[in-house]
């Protein structure tokens, strides 16, 4: 049995985690909708599936991650009504949908990588997935699934008796946020879009034929038709922020388990938490909203979100604030330097010494992921007395491709500098050394002192800087 245990939305509990294929590891995560920039509030739903992954294949596992692009038919509402995001923006750019997802989807790539997110071994876009999103519809109105109603093809809830599992919803009590009125015709508010059709008299952007008409399909189709195609029938992992958790991923379910009969669809839903900002929820809706750029406009480095978020587990509500950000940027500072001079360790580590950090590192994260308590077993080894060097740097090494802080990079590449005096001073300040006249070494020192040169003795010799 596995002593790994992940939370699970569906089943409202820790379960041991195991993958159904031995050795690899399938995981699905549902990406941006890329017509704006993505807020830190959204980086927190890619950072932690980058987490879960660089823990699982620290476990040895291969890991297949999953991660799409929604590029078309994500409504302004929830409840199949409202205007479709990505023919807004462009509409309001004076640009093509597909420019306009070029752009943000490129914008969103490099945000990740500059909080150091592994790419997904598949990065998908719902508008190269067509014709499997019309054939999972068809597939589901075979099943008698489906309805008609003037302005799309629904799926009929009352057709698959565990809708409300997922969500834990109360469908009687209408939960799920919709009111039954927001389309005309829906037998139950619950029901959703399969496919849309194109407004009489608009010409959409982004429009397929399909053998009800042409149109584009619904925001869920999209993450069921393409996890299946990548990943299989079912598979191990399903991440998401836990909004999703209530219609976009309950429909994704109820969708992929009418399609195939397959029960349970998929092993475990893992959902992070909102951060929230100014009292509620980053969210674009509210407009209080923060990207990377302007985090690193203010002179923040990106790798300080990234050990923001390590400092939560990613099933709490995280608070962002200035002071808590700030604080991060010192924390993650200070435990670059203290790592630093680990990068010249000579030796080798001891097996017995290291053991009992690495278990209680692993331990933190086998235990649903937590990473502040991980966190703090990095801070322990670089503080403790009883470690080596050598010891400290395995450690640290080997935590790193977990936690991804970059902690033993060489820092920034500052130009050297160079002086023939300067150089010829630090000389002759070793040479004193060498010979153990100290007082001449002491000497020279406080003259460099006094112009403003730091020296640093390294194992490869003396540098210089100006401080
Ligand atoms: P969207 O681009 O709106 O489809 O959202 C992309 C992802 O970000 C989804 O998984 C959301 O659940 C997640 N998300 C949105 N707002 C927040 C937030 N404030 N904190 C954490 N995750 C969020
Ligand atoms: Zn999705």
């Amino acid at each position: 049995m596995s002593d790994i245990v992940f939370y699970d939305t569906r089943t409202r509990s820790k379960q041991p985690f195991a993958p159904l294929e031995p050795d690899c590891v399938r995981m699905y995560t549902c990406g941006p909708t890329v017509y704006g920039p993505q807020h830190i509030g959204n980086l927190r739903s890619q950072l932690f599936p980058d987490l879960l992954r660089r823990f699982l294949e620290r476990e040895g596992f291969a890991v297949r991650h999953v991660v799409n692009i929604t590029d078309v038919g994500h409504l302004t509402d929830d409840a199949d009504d409202g205007d479709d995001k990505m023919e807004m923006a462009a509409a309001r750019a004076g640009r093509s949908a597909e420019e306009i997802a070029a752009h943000w989807t490129e914008h969103w790539r490099q945000n990740r990588e500059a909080v150091n997110c592994r790419p997904p071994d598949v990065l998908c876009k719902a508008t190269e997935h067509i014709p499997e999103q019309i054939e999972l519809a068809r597939t589901l109105e075979k099943g008698g699934h489906t309805y008609r109603l003037p302005d799309g093809i629904y799926f009929d809830v009352s057709t698959f008796p565990r809708y409300a599992e997922l969500a834990h919803l109360d469908l009687e009590g209408q939960a799920g946020g919709h009111r039954i009125d927001e389309v005309a015709g829906k037998r139950h508010p619950a029901d959703f879009a399969l496919w849309k059709f194109a407004a009489e008299g608009v010409k959409r952007q982004q429009e397929w034929d399909s053998p009800w008409g042409r149109g584009f399909p619904g925001w869920h189709l999209e993450c069921t038709a393409m996890s299946s195609r990548y990943l299989g029938e079912t598979f191990d992992i399903h991440t998401g922020g836990i909004d999703l958790a209530t219609v976009h991923h309950t429909n994704e379910v109820a969708q992929a388990e009418c399609a195939t009969g397959v029960h349970p669809w998929v092993q475990f839903w893992m959902h992070n938490e909102f951060l929230d900002f100014q009292g509620v929820k980053m969210s674009k809706s509210l407009g209080n909203v923060l990207t990377l750029d302007d985090l690193v406009a203010g002179g923040l480095p990106p790798l300080a979100f990234r050990y923001f978020f390590l400092q939560a587990h990613y099933r709490q509500q995280q608070t962002f604030t200035d002071e808590a950000i700030q604080a991060a940027a010192t924390g993650h500072r200070r435990l670059c330097a203290a790592a630093a001079p680990l990068r010249d360790a000579k030796g080798v580590p001891d097996p017995e010494r290291v053991a009992p950090y690495r278990d209680r590192f692993r331990a933190a994260l086998c235990d649903d992921l937590n990473a502040p308590r991980a966190l703090a077993v990095a801070w322990e080894v670089v503080r403790a007395e009883e470690l080596t060097p050598a010891d400290r740097y395995a450690l640290i090494e080997d935590f790193d491709t977990v936690l991804g802080l970059d902690l033993l990079a060489e820092p920034e590449a500052t130009p050297v500098e160079t002086d023939p005096r300067i150089d010829a001073l630090v000389a002759a300040r070793e040479e004193a050394r060498a010979r153990k006249d100290f007082a001449e070494a002491d000497r020279l020192r406080d003259q460099l002192a006094a112009e403003g040169i730091a020296v640093e003795d390294t194992p490869n010799g003396p540098r210089w800087r100006r401080t």
